[in-house]
């Protein structure tokens, strides 16, 4: 019953719909996600107002959700005041840093069915796993919209060009508390640490627990982030 604790009995994802796009509404339907989750009632508005987040909460929280709902959301607004054929864009919007590549084919197999009404609006790339020559071509051929990737993949591609965040919008790192001691540490130094990543950005941590690994990506990642804590069975 814990995940019942966790979800918001107050709201429906139908009471978000001054806020997010009919086309994600329908595909959450689709899902079977009737109520948001509690990270996920408190994680979007913040997001979508702009805000930083450090989100800790339990493994089974709902926590994918949390963070692929608003990037979505927020690629669908900045695509909907562009021209129609606006094809200016050749950076990713949204970089999704996981520890490993099975959480990599998870969250995009998640996005895949949140994008489902809007495939042609926003192109997702797993590039965590597969041979390089052939997603750098992938990469450069495709501009996609959401890259998902672990840390040592994504410096690879940014190293060779194939990959492009100067003008990414939000920057996700999930598992925050594993994706450290996954032998990243340096990559992920390397990426924050070049001259890869914009001035301004938007950036989410995700995290089961708070470990000093977290604290550590907060400095690097998170400028005066709003922190959700929720405890178990809080609600
Ligand atoms: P976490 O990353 O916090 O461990 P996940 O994002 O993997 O959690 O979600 C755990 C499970 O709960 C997944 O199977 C997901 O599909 C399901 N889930 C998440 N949010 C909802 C929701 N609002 N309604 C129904 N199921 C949900
Ligand atoms: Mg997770």
């Amino acid at each position: 019953m814990a995940e019942a604790r966790l979800v918001d009995q107050k709201s429906t994802f139908s009471s978000f719909s001054h806020l997010l796009d009919a086309r994600i509404l329908r595909a959450l339907a689709d899902m079977g996600f009737a109520r948001p989750t509690l990270v996920q009632s408190k994680a979007i508005p913040l997001a979508l107002e702009g805000r930083d987040i450090l989100a800790r909460a339990r493994t089974g929280s709902g926590k994918t959700a949390a963070y692929c709902i608003p990037v979505v959301q927020k690629i669908l607004s900045a695509k909907a005041s562009l021209p129609p054929d606006d094809d200016a864009h050749t950076s990713a919007r949204v970089l999704i840093l996981v520890p490993t590549r099975e959480l990599s084919e998870q969250v995009t197999a998640y996005l895949r069915g949140l994008v489902a009404y809007c495939e042609k609006n926003i192109v997702l790339a797993n590039v965590a796993s597969g041979a390089t020559s052939h997603l750098q071509r992938a990469l450069l051929a495709d501009k996609p919209d959401i890259v998902i990737s672990t840390p040592s993949r994504t410096l690879g591609f940014l190293q060779s060009k194939a990959l492009s965040l100067a003008s990414l919008d939000s920057l996700i790192i999930d598992e925050a508390d594993l994706i450290l001691s996954y032998g990243h540490d340096e990559d992920i130094r390397q990426i924050f640490g070049g001259e890869y990543l914009p001035k301004v950005y938007q950036s989410f941590l995700m995290s089961a627990t708070m470990t000093d690994d977290v604290e550590t990506l907060k400095g690097l990642a998170l400028r005066n982030p709003a922190i959700l804590k929720l405890e178990e069975g809080e609600d």
